[in-house]
C-alpha cells in the first residue's frame, strides 16, 4: 500500500499546526488559501484525501470542490470538510456537492483520525 498523501487547505496556520499533530503518520501538502489549494492539487498527482476549510479568502472550500469536481484529474479525491459553526448552508451544499464528510471545529484529535483513516482506508503512510 503507498503513502496515503493528505492536502490541507486551510487559511490558519495553527490549524496547519495543530494537523500536522493529529495527522503525523502521514504525509501532508499544505495550501493556505482555495487558489493555492487547486495549485498543489496539480502539482500532486498521488494526494489521497483533501481536507478542505470552507471560509477562506480568494476562493472559498465550496468554490474549490466545485472546481475539483468539475476536473477528471480530481473528481475522485476524497474531501472532508472542515466547518464551523453557523456555516450548516454551505455544509449541506458541499455534501450535495459530493464531500465525502465534514468535521466541525473544534474537533478532537479522534474524531478527525476517524474519518481520515475511514477515507484512506486505514492505511497509513509507512515511516
Ligand atoms: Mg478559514
Amino acid at each position: 500500500m503507498p503513502p496515503r498523501k493528505v492536502l490541507i487547505v486551510d487559511d490558519s496556520k495553527l490549524l496547519h499546526r495543530m494537523f500536522e499533530m493529529m495527522l503525523r503518520q502521514y504525509p501532508l501538502v499544505h495550501a493556505y488559501d482555495g487558489r493555492e489549494g487547486l495549485v498543489r492539487l496539480g502539482e500532486n498527482s498521488d494526494i489521497d484525501l483533501v481536507l478542505l476549510d470552507v471560509n477562506m479568502p480568494h476562493m472559498n472550500g465550496i468554490e474549490v470542490l466545485t472546481a475539483m469536481k468539475a476536473d477528471p484529474r480530481f473528481a475522485n479525491i476524497p474531501v472532508v470538510l472542515i466547518t464551523t459553526e453557523g456555516s450548516e448552508e454551505q455544509t449541506d451544499r458541499g455534501l450535495a456537492l459530493g464531500a465525502s464528510a465534514y468535521v466541525k471545529k473544534p474537533f478532537r484529535n479522534e474524531e478527525l483520525l476517524a474519518v481520515v483513516q475511514r477515507l484512506t482506508a486505514g492505511a497509513p503512510a509507512a515511516t
